[in-house]
């Protein structure tokens, strides 16, 4: 099995080491990822700067784009033999529940995978970060389980694990995404040099966590998996609205 992995973290985050060493014991794995942390950087490209893409001693890529960049231009550059079978995306450094898919780079990079033609599975840890490994065997566990033709087929997988030790884990959750409240307040403070600078503030607690969701799964001790699309039509909308116009 040949994988793309990527992440939104950054090419030295730890979550991306620990993934890419445990699918090295059964796949063959190329890992291109940004140079820095580019979290909540969503489905943004890179279009009026050139882009670098430069391999590390580790063998890692490293990229001065987003995650979808990164994606992007490892198909145009990295596979013009032979493509990857799938393309994977983390481990995440905390949850992608809910709302949250809407601003995250490492649903993006699954985003614009399955926009090529890959089949694609983002993974966040949600927690402590002392369990990035149970995140990684789960993915181990999900890629040697899943029947072949679920790996091709161009789905979307948005898999989120809680940070405990894997013998803790409760099982799968087939989980819809639930809903947060509006991200917490921004905070102000003021540079060395007296001027005003803002942080966005941290995202915000759940509002829609109820059986059948993500958060729900997760707060079982559950792996959530959430089959994901992107066609953001809304549908109930479109009679009433046919009516009017
Ligand atoms: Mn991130």
């Amino acid at each position: 099995m040949n994988i793309l992995l990527c992440n939104d973290d950054g090419v030295f985050a730890p979550g991306l080491k620990i993934l890419a060493e445990t699918l090295q014991s059964f796949a063959t794995v190329t890992v291109v990822a940004p140079d820095r942390n580019c979290s909540a950087a969503s489905h943004s490209l890179t279009v009026e700067n050139p882009l670098r893409m430069r391999q590390l001693d580790n063998g890692f890529y490293s990229v001065n784009g987003t995650p979808a960049d990164c994606v992007h231009l490892a198909f145009a550059s990295l596979f013009s033999e032979q493509s990857p079978d799938l393309v994977v995306s983390g481990i995440n450094a905390g949850a992608n529940l809910g709302d949250d898919v809407l601003y995250s780079g490492t649903v993006a990079v699954a985003i614009e995978a399955r926009n090529l033609g890959y089949s694609a599975f983002a993974v966040s840890l949600v927690g402590d970060e002392a369990y990035y490994i149970t995140a990684a065997q789960v993915m181990k566990q999900l890629l040697s389980t899943l029947p072949p033709e679920w790996l091709q087929a161009k789905q979307l997988w948005n898999i989120n694990v809680p940070g405990i030790p894997l013998q803790d884990l409760e099982g799968f959750a087939v989980s819809r995404l639930g809903r947060r409240h509006p991200s917490e307040p921004i905070v102000p403070q003021t540079d060395p040099r007296g001027r005003l600078i803002y942080w966005i503030g941290p995202p915000g607690p759940s509002v829609d966590a109820g059986v059948g969701t993500d958060f729900y799964a997760i707060s079982e001790n559950k792996v959530s998996i959430t089959p994901l699309q992107t066609d953001l039509t809304d549908r109930d909308r479109l009679a009433s609205l046919h009516a009017l116009f």
